[in-house]
């Protein structure tokens, strides 16, 4: 057997890819454009060309276990069809994981990419040495993927894990994409932070706040990272939208370790990078939400593998799990 791993993530935007040791140490890594807009064929044909470059890199065929890609979901892990993601139009049950065997001969395997990040994660990143690991991306969406034991867990359908949707408040004025009311991605996501604080200011009109200054007076343009700016120079509507916000996933993180129990979180993602004041308000809240009274010991991890996590993770998927 090989001893290296090609790693794809497709993206909306680009495609990364790498070559990936049993180890998780990343050799060689490319980044393509996706072409998404120009169709599945146009796109394909990027991830083909990537991964014949790959190849190439590796010294041949006969140094390589498998392709494992990561991309957004909904797919099925189970059979590799990509299904229909919102961010890549024109891919309509894809059997993408046949398809790339196929052509390269190479055994493939097709991974959601939260799921894909969460394993990464948990082999190779914030969570190594912790074997039942729950991982959190937030950033314009909430993605999550449940490892247990080291490896994903999928559910009857291959669509388990997608912990961003399930609501902490089915009142919420807040209706979510999915179309359910309270979900924490319509709550704590970036686009979900930044839309609080514009109907914040848009209620309380006379509220004097940075993010009116900000924006010229156009509370349309608030983005998460202006919040964050204007949160750290002080200002106390922007503070209130960020604790807010680590209270919702406090909230919503203790309800998910009185079900899994795990040995870690790992939260990661754009929204995670506002650093320690919402951890702090995250492990603040966890323990006043569960029954779990070991909650408030339950590590709560930055990730750590950035950009590369989803080549790494794609790659994961290959690794002979004990
Ligand atoms: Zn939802």
């Amino acid at each position: 057997m090989g001893q290296l791993i090609i790693g794809i993530d497709v993206g909306g935007t680009k495609v990364a890819g790498g070559l990936v040791t049993l180890k998780g140490r990343l050799m060689e890594s490319q980044v393509v454009p996706t072409n998404a807009d120009k169709g599945f064929a146009k796109s394909y044909a990027q991830i083909v060309n990537l991964i014949e470059r790959l190849i190439r890199g590796a010294g041949g065929k006969q140094n390589l276990c498998g392709i494992g890609i990561c991309a957004p979901g909904p797919l099925n892990p189970k059979t590799g069809v990509v299904i229909n993601p919102p961010n890549l139009p024109g891919w309509r049950n894809i059997e993408l994981a046949k398809m790339l065997e196929k052509k390269f001969g190479l055994p493939a395997k097709v991974e959601n990419d939260a799921n894909a990040a969460g394993l990464a994660e948990a082999l190779f990143g914030a969570a190594v040495g912790f074997r039942d690991v729950f991982y959190v991306t937030v950033s314009t969406g909430i993605g999550t993927g449940i490892i247990i034991n080291r490896k994903i867990y999928h559910g009857k359908n291959g669509i388990a894990g997608e912990g961003g949707h399930v609501s902490i408040d089915y009142r919420s004025p807040y209706r979510c994409g999915c179309g359910t009311y309270g979900c924490i991605e319509a709550l704590a996501a970036g686009p979900a932070i930044a839309r609080r604080a514009r109907v914040r200011l848009e209620q309380e009109h006379e509220l004097p706040s940075a993010l009116r200054d900000l924006t010229h007076g156009h509370l349309e343009q608030i983005s998460p990272l202006m919040i964050q700016q204007a949160a750290f120079g002080g200002d106390p509507v922007a503070k209130s939208i960020l604790d807010e916000t680590g209270f919702y996933l406090g909230v919503w993180l203790a309800g998910m370790i009185t079900l899994f129990d795990p040995d870690a979180i790992v939260i990661g993602g754009g929204v995670s990078q506002i650093g320690k004041s919402l951890f702090n308000k995250i492990k603040e809240t966890i323990p006043q939400y569960t029954i779990n009274r070991f909650a408030a010991e339950t590590p709560v991890l930055p990730a750590k593998l950035q950009k590369d996590v989803g080549v790494c993770g794609a790659a994961a998927v290959f690794l002979p799990s004990e």
